[in-house]
């Protein structure tokens, strides 16, 4: 089967724009697993040749303010139970937030590998903002704009050397 990228990270930060960027064929997956559809989108993604399931964990990114966390945390245990590599996406120009740190948090307890995609770095000058990401504690920080689909190349061949 396929490998699993799972797009994570606390609401308005991109997750589904750079969904949409990257997704193929729109796809339901029926597993065996029950549940598995649940407040979830997939797609078939590619990239230089290499196949790979995406999910969006997001799915309904709405609720009261107190049960925001509670949603981030299920999406990241969804993330890390299903996915091969995990794509946290963050907002490159908010700086890093205490959710942020949170869903971080989450992720360590995973020994998958994760992409930290610093999104919304639509102007390439602000590209050395995002160094402040490395305190998340991951390998790799990489500056996006899921807009305009800059840094999202660099971003792709980090996660297919991967699988
Ligand atoms: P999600 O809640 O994490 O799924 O975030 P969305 O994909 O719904 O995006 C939240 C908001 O951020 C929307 O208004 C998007 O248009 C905007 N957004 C997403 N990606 C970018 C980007 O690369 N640059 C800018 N400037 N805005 C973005
Ligand atoms: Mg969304």
């Amino acid at each position: 089967s396929l490998p699993v990228v799972a797009i994570v990270g606390r609401p308005n930060v991109g997750k589904s724009t750079m969904f949409n960027r990257l997704a193929g064929e729109r796809i339901a997956i029926v597993e065996d697993k029950p549940g598995i559809t649940r407040d979830r989108i997939y797609s078939r993604s590619e990239w230089n040749g290499r196949e790979f399931h995406l999910i969006d964990t997001g799915g309904l990114d709405f609720g009261e303010q107190d049960e925001i966390l509670d949603h981030i945390k299920n999406q990241v245990e969804l993330a890390i139970e299903e996915a091969d590599v995990i794509l946290f996406v963050v907002d490159g120009r908010d700086g890093v937030t205490s959710a942020d740190e949170e869903v971080a948090r989450l992720l360590y307890r995973s020994n998958k590998p994760v992409i930290v995609a610093a999104n919304k770095i639509d102007n390439i000058k602000h590209k050395d903002e995002v160094y402040e990401f490395y305190q998340l504690g991951f390998e790799h920080v990489i500056p996006i704009s899921s807009i305009h689909g800059t840094g999202t190349g660099d971003m792709l061949d980090v996660l297919v050397s991967h699988f």
